[in-house]
């Protein structure tokens, strides 16, 4: 999962750089405190025109401007301006294929103050991805012992940088102790969400995700799988509280995120969850990925931007 990147530009203090020269300095307030916020993107190729998709480009920057105003960072950058800089970037690299972009904005001062105070920049990252995730399709999970950032400590709605070592705990015991990922709960003791990425369930035939209120990011892919299910599937899904044993007595349940995409969890603290199949979930992930990639024809308006210029139509 480790990238390598050693070609291409970077968006760094208003302007492209070679991604080699995209240094920030040690005494940044965002590295010494992880006072920064951001946004993982994908860009996906379709597969016969070539064309580019970046997938809800104003949806995510638009997050990432509620999230600066959580950490107090204000950038001179509205979300069309960083749509923009962003493909400019894609075509710049010169990417036709899936892609991965990483917007950061980021306390940019270099003090030991711990003030929030205003030196603010953001940088941006675009690479290929070839694979990511994608040859998983059913996870073994557990429940971690690690729990979600509570909304008064550090919010897991705004997507803060420093808040991913509560993810990096969780993903690394998880990994220590055999499993795929792991699932948080609150500190109340409900189903919050995974280490990066929403998670959903069927139970009795209906679908459920815990609510915006049990410490989770308002995943932009959650949104997605909820219009999906909802408009083309028929099925009305529910956010609400979740118990942790309604993950080992659930027919189904996934994950999702931009990263993740849609994925099915196969196993709990070593249950199988429902009789081991999945078929909703494969039905929904086969959905996703139609519409992500520009196959399905029907999408609503904003969410696929096209990179590249000379395709017509744009979506
Ligand atoms: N929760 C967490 C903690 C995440 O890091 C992510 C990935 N950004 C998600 C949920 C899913 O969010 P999205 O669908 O917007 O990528």
């Amino acid at each position: 999962e480790t990238l390598a990147v050693e070609e291409g530009h970077a968006f760094l203090r208003g302007r492209q750089v070679p991604l080699r020269d995209a240094h920030v300095n040690v005494m940044t307030h965002a590295f010494l405190f992880g006072t920064a916020v951001y946004e993982g993107i994908r860009g996906y190729a379709h597969p016969d025109t070539g064309q580019v998709y970046l997938f809800r480009l104003q949806d995510h920057f638009r997050r990432l401007l509620e999230s600066c105003g959580v950490l107090r960072i204000s950038l001179p950058y509205s979300v069309e301006d960083m749509c923009r800089l962003t493909t400019e970037l894609v075509q710049v690299n010169g990417i036709r294929e899936d892609c991965y972009v990483r917007p950061i904005a980021y306390k940019a001062g270099l003090q030991f103050g711990l003030r929030l105070a205003d030196r603010d920049d953001l940088a941006i990252v675009a690479v290929p991805l070839e694979r990511f995730h994608r040859d998983r399709t059913s996870l073994s999970v557990c429940v971690s012992s690690w729990r979600r950032v509570r909304d008064n400590a550090i919010p897991a709605r705004a997507k803060i940088n420093g808040a991913y070592v509560n993810s990096a705990l969780a993903m690394t015991e998880a990994l220590e102790r055999g499993f795929d990922d792991a699932i948080f709960l609150t500190e109340d003791g409900y189903v919050s969400e995974g280490t990066g990425m929403n998670v959903f369930i069927v139970r009795g035939g209906r679908v459920c995700t815990p609510s915006v209120t049990d410490d989770i990011l308002e995943g932009i892919t959650r949104d997605t799988v909820i219009h999906l299910l909802e408009r083309h599937m028929g099925i009305k899904v529910e956010a609400r509280r979740i118990n942790r044993t309604e993950l080992y007595t659930a027919e189904e349940i996934f994950f999702c995120g931009t990263g993740m995409e849609v994925v099915s969890v196969g196993q709990v603290d070593g249950r199988t969850v429902g009789r081991g199949q999945s078929p909703l979930v494969d039905a929904l992930r086969r959905r996703y990925f139609e519409l992500v990639r520009g196959v399905a024809e029907e999408c609503p308006a904003g969410w696929r931007t096209p990179v590249h210029g000379g395709f017509g139509n744009p979506a």
